[in-house]
Formats: structure tokens, C-alpha cells, sequence
């Protein structure tokens, strides 16, 4: 039971979206536009949205910069982007935009549905109190998986869901080659044939956060043909 907010210029397709969430069991509310979304998260402060579901293309500000907007305003709230094509530079550009996981149009409802639990699950996943801190440190960097914070010196920065589990999933798997494919599956949770070149858009995202040369990367290795590779003490 979540209250989710969905941004769609096109009534059916938002009426349609509203009706199967509530039969979930959600509370749903539909904006329009761009503009409308945010006055919408701006009024809800007290009760705030749990999840957005954020069409890319809307009249005027488009679903990038309500992302954009969002994040720049310290508000992480899960987003599930609507692209309107599979294209890796549409993917790449919800993921830089903020999203946390993108869905591309004409989309099978029951995987929006699934989706939708997917990124619910794992924002309750991450406000579930822990102890002992859940905090990784390697180099220079340290991370706090519970407050979605990356500490490099005295610099803090905040990370989306979708960076805090890729890099919760590389330290878990330190030291081991970890597959684009397997990225996809188990991070992604994407099961169809995607572009991997999303993947290495992303991996270059994530090391300009933990690398100090993100072009001589030390932690987050290349390994040719196959993935990614995480050192936490290269030599
Ligand atoms: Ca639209």
C-alpha cells in the first residue's frame, strides 16, 4: 500500500495506470505535466509520494527534468521512467537524469506492476533499520548504504537507489567478475535483451562518484568481453 504518483499527458493511458495501481491496493494520484508533478510532490511534503511513475514525454518540461528537478532539490524518492523508445541514449538519459528504473512503451502491464513492487521493495529494503551500520569503506571513499551517501574526504554525496545497489551488489561481490548479464538480471531485474551499452554508461557514472581518475579506474575494473570487476584495496 503505497501512495504513487503518475506523470502522463495522455488520460487513458494515466487513467488506466491509476486504476490497475489502486486495484493493487495503492493510492494513486495522476499529473499531467512536468509542472503539475512537482507542485504535486511540493503540496505532499507531510505525506509524501512513495514511488513516481514518470512518463518521458510530456508538454513542455519533459520527464528528464522532472528528474533532474527532483534530485538537484535532494528529493530521492524512487522513480520509474516511461521511455518512449528502448533506445540506450533514452535509457541512459532517464539514468543520468535521476531514475531509478526505466521502462520503455509499449510496455506489458503486469511488468510495470512488477516493476513498480520491485523499486517499492527495495525502498522499504533500504529504511529497514540495521545494525551495525551498514557502511563499506575502501581508498579514500566510504559508503553508507542506509542514508544512500558516498563520503570521499570531506565531500558528501547523495546516491540514487539505483547507484546504491549497483555498488551495494559490486562489494558484495568484491574481487569477483560480475557479467553485464548478470548486472542486467540481478540489479536491473531487466530479463529481456537490453543494450549493454547502458550498463557501461552507467559503470562510467558510478566512477566518476568512487574513482579519483574515473579514466585510470583503480576499484571498478573493466574486464574485456565480460564486465565489471570490483577491487576495494587494489595494489
Ligand atoms: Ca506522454
Amino acid at each position: 500500500m503505497s501512495r504513487i504518483l503518475i506523470v502522463e499527458d495522455e488520460t487513458h493511458l494515466a487513467e488506466g495506470l491509476r486504476f490497475n495501481l489502486e486495484a493493487e491496493g495503492h493510492e494513486a494520484e495522476v499529473a499531467e505535466t512536468g509542472e503539475a508533478a512537482l507542485a504535486a510532490i511540493a503540496r505532499t511534503v507531510e505525506q509524501p509520494f512513495e514511488l513516481i511513475v514518470l512518463d518521458v514525454m510530456l508538454p513542455e518540461m519533459d520527464g528528464f527534468a522532472v528528474a533532474s528537478a527532483l534530485r538537484h532539490s535532494q528529493n530521492f524518492i524512487p522513480i520509474l521512467m516511461l521511455t518512449a523508445r528502448a533506445r540506450p541514449e533514452d535509457v541512459l538519459m532517464g539514468l543520468e537524469s535521476g531514475a531509478d528504473d526505466y521502462l520503455p512503451k509499449p510496455f506489458e502491464l503486469a511488468i510495470l506492476l512488477a516493476r513498480i513492487r520491485g523499486l517499492l521493495r527495495r525502498a522499504q529494503w533500504m529504511q529497514t533499520p540495521r545494525t551495525p551500520p551498514n557502511v563499506f569503506t575502501f581508498g579514500n571513499k566510504r559508503i553508507d548504504f542506509d542514508t544512500q551517501e558516498l563520503f570521499a574526504g570531506d565531500r558528501k554525496m547523495r546516491l540514487t537507489t539505483m547507484e546504491t545497489n549497483l555498488l551495494r551488489y559490486f562489494v558484495q561481490r568484491e574481487g569477483k567478475v560480475v557479467s553485464r548479464k548478470m548486472m542486467l538480471d540481478e540489479v536491473w531485474e531487466v530479463r529481456e535483451d537490453t543494450d549493454t551499452r547502458a550498463i557501461d554508461n552507467f559503470i562510467a557514472r558510478i566512477r566518476k562518484l568512487i574513482e579519483d581518475e574515473p579514466g585510470q579506474p583503480k576499484h571498478l575494473l573493466t574486464v574485456r568481453g565480460v564486465g565489471y570487476r570490483f577491487l576495494a584495496n587494489p595494489e
